[in-house]
């Protein structure tokens, strides 16, 4: 009986094996044509300063409007896009929507407001990179000087060497370069010493677990200060409490983001409390917030 029941159990799990498989590779090829049929949408979330609570800039966050299955949130999509190569083509078009959006923002508000993308390790092996962002910055007219490119330890993974010509590259044009997700790679502090960066974004990880924690509280002091010595600026990522902003705030972390402040939203919301900006636009009801699904 036992034996039976083990082999009924490996059917349904191959069973489900498959199943996914399938999933995926439907979703590879929605995917490949996603950019051109005008299924992706960027959302905006803002980056705001500690001392004052102003926003001082958005992240772009890509979401997928997928004909079938309503949005799809980054994390289950950008990873297939990276191993299929669609990350290329969708990577352009965030780009390009990103930049002519702040754009926008920055001729209605006479505001210096950053914009920073996210860059994934694919995106430094094919293609030219730095081209696309030159491209992108030219059609736009945005400033380079406000422009963050987000990156994680993970474009180190491969040719390092390139990558960092890339980086530096980009810099020159002005561009800051961002650390995403610090503190939860393999290689610790030393590949700072490989990365050119200009900002260190602290990962959600450690500030889930303030004000209480006490590794938390030691490990972002540590990078506060850290930092601080390397002439880096600081932002602490998914800040959803008021008992996390205070402490971050008595670590003298400058910047932050998170739920707290704002949820990542379509452009017409994110840029409704904006300075210069009009009437707010209402949420409305019935759009899913992608968070909770
Ligand atoms: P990330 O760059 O670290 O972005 C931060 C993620 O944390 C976003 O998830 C954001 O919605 C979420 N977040 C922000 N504040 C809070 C908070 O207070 N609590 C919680 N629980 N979460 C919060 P999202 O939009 O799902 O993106 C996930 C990841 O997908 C991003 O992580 C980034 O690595 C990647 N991604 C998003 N857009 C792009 C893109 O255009 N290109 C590339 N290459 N990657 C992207
Ligand atoms: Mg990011
Ligand atoms: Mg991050
Ligand atoms: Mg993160």
């Amino acid at each position: 009986l036992a034996k039976a029941q083990g082999k009924n159990r490996l059917v349904v799990y191959a069973d489900g094996m498959a199943e996914a498989a399938r999933r995926r590779a439907g979703l590879a090829q929605d995917l490949a044509v996603a950019a051109d049929a005008g299924q992706l949408e960027v959302h905006y979330q803002p980056t705001v300063r500690l001392t004052d609570g102003r926003t001082t800039g958005f992240e772009a966050l890509v979401r997928w409007n997928h004909p079938g299955g309503g949005l799809v949130p980054p994390g289950e999509f950008i990873p297939l896009a990276e191993e299929t190569g669609a990350i290329t083509g969708i990577a352009r078009w965030v780009l390009r929507e990103a930049l002519r959006q702040g754009a926008v923002w920055l001729a209605e508000t006479g505001t210096p407001l950053r914009m920073a993308v996210n860059l994934s390790p694919r995106q430094f092996q094919d293609g030219d990179v730095t081209a696309d962002v030159v491209a992108a910055l030219e059609e736009s007219g945005f400033p380079a000087e406000l422009l963050t490119l987000e990156v994680t330890e993970g474009v180190l993974v491969r040719d390092v060497d390139s990558v960092v010509a890339h980086l530096e590259a980009l810099r020159t044009l002005g561009i800051r370069i961002a650390i995403d997700d610090f503190g939860t790679g393999f290689s610790g502090l030393s590949y700072l010493r490989h990365l050119p960066a200009d900002i260190i974004k602290i990962d959600r990880s450690f500030v889930m677990d303030l004000p209480r924690g006490r590794s938390a509280t030691t490990l972002i002091t540590s990078i506060v200060e850290l930092a601080r010595t390397l002439g880096l600026d600081v932002v602490a990522e998914g800040v959803e409490t008021e008992g996390q902003r205070q402490a971050l705030a008595d670590l003298h972390c400058a910047q932050a983001q998170g739920y707290l402040f704002a949820r990542p939203a379509p452009a017409a919301r994110a840029g409704a409390s904006l300075p210069g900006r009009p009437a707010r636009v209402p949420a409305q009801p019935g759009a899913p917030a992608v968070e909770r699904l």
